[in-house]
């Protein structure tokens, strides 16, 4: 058996080690506790702010806003749309033209109210111009600012609304029609990817609109269960 007195010279000698290391580094205090992680509206916030005039993609020549977000930071449901459309870039806000009543109809439809259960965000935070697609390297310029946002709020559930916002999250190229009707294990968030409500308003068949039922439905359930312990 290893001698005790030796074992513990050897971990008090890793001890000094590793303090030295951090003087090296230029640490000089020793954390007793560890400092709280940020309140998300906090992160959020210092996120928002430093994307203010951001150029790093070309949609900035023609956004008049950078549409960062909106909703309760708390929120254990993060909604994620394709980027903002017209009035979204007057007003700054995520999803409050015609998708965006929608949208807060079938929120509601569920039980879930946009401003207290929801974070609603984008996949690409500027108008592209005429409503066009973002392009691929719109997304890859957005994707960390994305990827902040969800590390900051730490949902439990997302919806991703349409090709884009399920695409980028799950690394596919599958479309929305393949996607929908089943959740995903998104790093450790479950993902429930639906159709945008843009397109159910342009298609506006029972089909669709029984298909997106039964993604919200789906959505809910999960939520529930994460965050209630309840089926
Ligand atoms: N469509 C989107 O994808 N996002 C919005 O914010 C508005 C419309």
């Amino acid at each position: 058996m290893e001698d005790p007195r030796a074992a513990l010279g050897e971990a008090f000698a890793a001890v000094a080690d590793t303090l030295r290391h951090h003087r090296a580094l230029g640490l000089t205090e020793v954390a007793r506790n560890r400092p709280e992680p940020p309140d998300a509206s906090v992160a959020l916030a210092a996120q928002e702010r430093a994307l203010q005039g951001c150029t790093l993609c070309k949609l900035c020549q023609s956004r008049k806003t950078v549409v960062f977000g909106s909703g309760n930071p708390k929120a254990k449901l993060v909604v994620i749309g394709e980027g903002p459309g017209e009035e979204e870039d007057k007003q700054g806000k995520p999803f409050v033209g015609r998708a965006g009543q929608l949208l807060t109809k079938m929120l509601a439809a569920v039980k879930f109210d946009r401003d207290r259960d929801c974070y609603i965000c984008n996949v690409v935070k500027c108008h592209p111009e005429r409503n066009r697609n973002p392009e691929p390297d719109e997304v890859a310029a957005c994707n960390p600012f994305l990827l902040a946002q969800l590390d900051a709020l730490q949902p439990a559930v997302i919806l991703a609304l349409g090709n884009f916002a399920a695409q980028t999250l799950l690394g596919t190229r599958d479309g929305i029609t393949k996607l929908r009707g089943r959740a995903y294990l998104y790093r450790d968030i479950v993902l429930v990817p639906t159709f945008h409500p843009a397109f159910l308003l342009r298609n506006p068949g029972d089909q669709y609109k029984r298909m997106a039922w039964d993604d919200l439905k789906l959505a809910r359930r999960e939520w529930e269960r994460l965050t209630t312990g309840t089926t």
